[in-house]
């Protein structure tokens, strides 16, 4: 694991240095865990409680930058993050903030429409698209 994230670290021409490994270590690379600066600052906090939210922070917006992370806004007070490495989409609930993820995206047919109908653009690069409902748990209550 930590041998792929280094990888990921010399791809970008980052240095690799403990406070960026432990950072994205966090971040699982299979499965879908977005996590905000928070989350990332109580497990980082676990090897090393010298680190700063304001640490965090400054590393979260140097990996986006870089676009080892990317950001999405699942209408929650903090903006969430995950790695960028694998496209997919997420499903919310508005109650309790239960995430799931759709690996299978659908969505070239809409980008290649969007593409006739736009009149100022020429290429569509990415996209973003998250889904906010109830989760059955939730639903019974
Ligand atoms: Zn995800
Ligand atoms: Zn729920
Ligand atoms: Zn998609």
């Amino acid at each position: 694991m930590s041998n792929k994230i280094e990888n990921i670290l010399h791809q970008k021409k980052m240095k690799v240095t403990p406070i960026r490994l432990a950072i994205l270590n966090t971040f699982s690379k299979n499965t879908c865990r977005p996590k905000n600066a928070e989350q990332v600052l109580a497990q980082v906090q676990k090897r090393d409680n010298s680190v700063n939210l304001v640490t965090i922070y400054r590393n979260l917006i140097s990996f986006e930058e870089s676009g080892i992370l990317r950001r999405i806004d699942l209408h929650q007070k903090s903006i969430h993050y995950e790695l960028t490495a694998h496209h997919h989409h997420h499903i919310v609930c508005q109650d309790c903030g239960e995430i799931e993820s759709f690996e299978n995206c659908d969505l070239g047919a809409l980008d290649k429409k969007l593409l006739k109908q736009t009149k100022k653009f020429k290429q569509i690069k990415s996209h973003s698209l998250e889904f906010f409902g109830q989760c059955k748990s939730c639903f019974k209550k």
